[in-house]
């Protein structure tokens, strides 16, 4: 039986290359459902090779020139965020990738999830923006969270076999990102452009910028406490130049576990979508010999303030997670549109913080107010910065 998959951002760094994977096992996989925000072109060609029975677009304006390719093939063409909640309830769907970028991935995950689809969770804001709930749906509903996230992926394989063994705590790798060893005052001059030359990865704008301030290693902290039921202080990171060893797990005698390869997400896309089984891949193999030497190092919270405040937020818990991720999808946004400096997204979300109103125990209604009262508050924060 083919597993049937609906991508949800299919047009992003993660989509594109989970139809390699799928293309690569057409035994294995069918794809039932293709999603793009606004690029209808390779949305249009995706559908053309990989025949879902459904597409989303999410801005209108593209829809009829979807539809206008598509329909006459028999995919049906919805556009819109209502569309793009509602499709992941479909009876043809066995699994939900969620590949989309920032807040917006929350919805649809929920509706997933409730509909009983197994998720392969890209889309790591979810979790940092209302954690506690998605893990009780998901538990509530006996639906699968599989991490793609390189890092959670190996954590993931390293739990195999382990489920008596208690983990005494993860050790997150990070690749410390383009500016690693510099300092506050090199930091106030960087441009976009050396911010988005990530040293191993090729990935989306957004998190190759949160690479670079290492508020995705932040965000990655808080996913990974609701994807492995840790407390905050289970959670070390370490910094390792190289991105070989994609993170490790301590067991309770000192033992530790690592996984390891290079850096290719197509790896745990496919542990993803292929779980419980490994299929056979092509992919680059690593070579001891060509690495003599793996790398370590602390990493530098002092110049690299998100990583912090992110543990804070972790921390004290309630709705601040959600705050600082509305912060940090605004500032990235004004940092790229160049409105503000590097240095200025930290402050930006600190100060955003300190100024909404934390809700101890956030239901779904206040994880909304609080991301729309967050951006507001972040928006005016830039705005007094231009
Ligand atoms: P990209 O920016 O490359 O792709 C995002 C996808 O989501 C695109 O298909 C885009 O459509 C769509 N999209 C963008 N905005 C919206 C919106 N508001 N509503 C609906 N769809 C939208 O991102 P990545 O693939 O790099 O990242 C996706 C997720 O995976 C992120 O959460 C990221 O943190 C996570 N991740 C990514 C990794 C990577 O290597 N790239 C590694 C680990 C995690 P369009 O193309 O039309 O704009
Ligand atoms: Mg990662």
């Amino acid at each position: 039986m083919k597993k049937r998959i609906a991508i949800l951002g299919s047009t992003g760094s993660i989509g594109t290359q989970a139809l390699e994977v799928v293309a690569a096992h057409p035994a294995a996989f069918s794809v039932s459902v293709l999603t793009a925000q606004s690029n209808a072109d390779l949305l249009i060609e995706q559908a053309v090779q990989f025949r879902p029975s459904v597409v989303i677009i999410g801005n209108e304006k593209l829809r009829s020139k979807v539809d206008l390719a598509l329909s006459p093939l028999g995919i049906k063409v919805y556009a819109g965020e209502e569309a793009l909640a509602s499709v992941v309830e479909s009876d043809d769907i066995d699994m939900v990738l969620t590949a989309l970028v920032g807040y917006s991935g929350l919805l649809p995950t929920m509706r997933a999830i409730e509909a009983g689809k197994d998720i392969a969770l890209a889309n790591k804001e979810t979790l940092v923006v209302a954690g506690e709930l998605i893990t009780a749906l998901a538990r509530k509903h006996k639906v699968a969270l599989l991490p793609v996230d390189s890092e959670h992926s190996a954590i993931f394989q390293c739990l195999v076999g382990e489920k008596q063994n208690p983990i005494e705590k993860i050790i997150l790798t990070a690749s410390g990102g383009p500016f690693r060893g510099k300092d506050r005052a090199f930091l106030a001059t960087v441009t976009k452009a050396q911010a988005l030359k990530h040293p191993n990865w090729t990935m989306g704008a957004k998190i190759t910028i949160d690479s670079a301030t290492l508020m995705n290693k932040g965000l990655e902290v808080i996913e990974a406490k609701w994807l492995f039921d840790l407390a905050p202080d289970q959670i070390d990171v370490v910094v390792h130049p190289q991105s070989i060893i994609h993170s490790m797990v301590q067991f309770e005698d000192g033992s530790i576990k690592a996984q390891m390869g290079l850096p290719d997400m197509r790896l745990p896309i496919q542990y993803a979508l292929g779980y419980p089984r490994r299929l056979q891949a092509d992919f680059p193999r690593f070579d001891f010999t060509q690495y003599p030497s793996l790398t370590f190092e602390k990493p530098d919270t002092d110049t690299f303030r998100n990583l912090p405040l992110a543990f804070e937020a972790l921390a004290k818990g309630g709705n601040l997670p959600c705050v600082i991720n509305a912060a940090n999808e605004v500032a990235v946004a004004a940092f790229l549109n160049d409105e503000i400096g590097f240095l200025e997204i930290s402050e930006v979300i600190e100060n955003c913080a300190a100024k909404v109103s934390f809700v101890h125990n956030p239901d779904y209604a206040d994880y909304v107010a609080s991301d729309t009262e967050a951006r507001r508050v972040a928006a005016e924060l830039v705005h007094a910065i231009v």
